[in-house]
């Protein structure tokens, strides 16, 4: 038998458990351990809450879940409540599948004013994640700029664009709701340091822009390079690009303006005691596609900035980390003998959901390679003995469900579900069935 616990129920840490299934079949018992008493990583707290389809997937982890040999184990935080050195005495590997939650620091003066708030905490804080509970972003307008040219900038705009009636049918947290009902939000301004050749946005969410009821995109025409140019770019780049050319050429009069504004790098927040503006230089772009500022600058009037800059895996003690790519060091998912890292964990913010099963499989590859049959460790046996002595209260997969069906029972009419927001709630609500 193998012993393996992966730490983090996100995509990449249940896909892993599916390809050490269909790897080793019946020889192998695994714990899927989180911090969280609710699985799923950012399928429950990052992708967009109107994106109900792409939530889907949890459907097939639970599939996962629900076998005989995957448990998971809720509620436990790895490197605070159990070290990394007592899970390898214990398991034969250790796979870590942590995601990348924190916030990349926004490093201009002025990001530590109130006001100023990371893309995980404000989409934390509209899908319910218990650490951003509290956040209570400023939402008193008239102004909001998001920093970023990707599609957690889209997620973000268009949230707080979309009238209520347009997040009917999502499962936005109750308090994020009546906070955006009465927000005074009548400009949304996103700022990239390079042009539309160079966003990292996919052409669904671009285009959801465009179907708003209450708001409108506005792009320069004056940031495009000859249409000839498009013909380089990939099929999906250039359809994301033709639909920046097409909000450009209709610009369409709505309350709510999302003002693309290209070649725009941040210098500075500024306000008195809280965000007021941000300061932005003008930029260009050098021989190798780099944004060089050109010293003209200007102001964006903002009572809220949302920084969408990227992420970065939270260390755990005794676990090597490359600060610089803000992930743990690994070769391939490699970081130790017995110790793996995999999904955003293993290489950073970027790709899709389904970018994280290879690299579950690829781990897979490797303890097929790396592990002995029978190691004679305790595995799952050990664990409880010693989150038992510890006193910690575990949630089950069967906890979950009790969670998640109180959560469906409370939601409002045409919503699939009305979370829980602190753990508090969360851990009661097993009880209320
Ligand atoms: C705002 C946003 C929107 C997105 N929208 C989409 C989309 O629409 N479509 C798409 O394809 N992709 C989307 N993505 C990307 C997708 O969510 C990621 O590819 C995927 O979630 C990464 O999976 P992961 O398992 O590596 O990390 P995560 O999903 O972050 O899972 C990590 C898990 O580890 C747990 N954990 C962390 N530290 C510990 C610890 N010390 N001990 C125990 N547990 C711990 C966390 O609680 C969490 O459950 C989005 C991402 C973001 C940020």
């Amino acid at each position: 038998m193998r012993h393996v616990a992966i730490i983090g129920s996100g995509p990449a840490g249940y896909y892993t458990a599916e390809a050490c299934q269909k790897t080793f079949g019946d020889a192998v018992r695994i714990d899927i351990i989180d911090r969280l008493p609710v699985p799923f990583g950012l399928i429950r707290s990052g992708v967009a809450p109107d994106h109900q389809s792409i939530k889907h997937v949890s459907r097939r982890y639970e599939a996962v879940a629900l076998t005989d040999n995957v448990r998971f184990v809720g509620n436990v935080t790895i490197g605070d409540q159990v070290s990394i050195d007592e899970l390898l005495d214990l398991y034969d590997a250790v796979v870590l599948a942590t995601g990348a939650p924190a916030d990349r620091p926004l490093d201009i003066p002025g990001a530590e004013l109130p006001g100023v708030v990371g893309s995980a905490a404000f989409v934390g804080w509209y899908n319910g994640h218990p650490d951003h509970e509290a956040l209570a972003p400023a939402l008193d307008g008239p102004g909001a700029v998001v920093i970023g040219n990707g599609n957690v900038a889209l997620d973000v705009a268009r949230i707080l664009a979309k009238t209520e009636a347009e997040l009917a049918g999502s499962d936005i947290v109750a308090h994020a709701l009546d906070g955006l009902r009465r927000h005074a939000i009548n400009r949304v301004t996103i700022l990239g340091r390079r042009g539309p050749h160079q966003i990292a946005m996919t052409p669904k969410e671009l285009g959801e822009l465009g179907q708003l009821e209450r708001a409108a995109p506005r792009v320069d025409r004056a940031d495009f390079p000859p249409v000839e140019a498009d013909d380089a770019l990939d099929p999906g780049q250039r359809k994301s690009v033709t639909l920046l050319r097409e909000f450009a050429a209709h610009p369409a009069a709505k309350p709510i303006e999302i003002v693309f504004d290209f070649f725009a790098r941040p210098l500075a927040i500024e306000g008195d005691g809280r965000v007021e503006r941000v300061v932005v230089e003008r930029t260009e772009l050098d021989a190798e596609g780099r944004a060089q500022g050109t010293g003209d600058t200007y102001a964006v009037p903002a009572g809220l900035v949302v920084s969408c800059i990227g992420y970065r895996t939270s260390p755990i003690p005794g676990v090597p980390y490359d600060t610089r790519a803000g992930r743990f060091a690994n070769d391939e998912g490699r970081i130790a003998p017995g110790l793996y890292a995999v999904g955003w964990a293993r290489r950073g913010p970027t790709g899709t959901i389904g970018t994280n099963r290879p690299d579950g499989f690829l781990i897979a590859e490797h303890l097929a390679e790396d592990l002995p049959d029978d190691s004679g460790k305790t595995g799952r046996a050990g664990l409880d003995a010693l989150l038992s002595a510890r006193g910690v209260d575990v949630v089950t997969f069967r906890d979950w469900q009790l969670i998640d069906k109180a959560e469906i029972g409370r939601a409002r009419a045409g919503a699939p579900r009305e979370k829980f927001t602190s753990i508090e709630t969360l851990l009661s609500a097993r009880g209320e069935q």
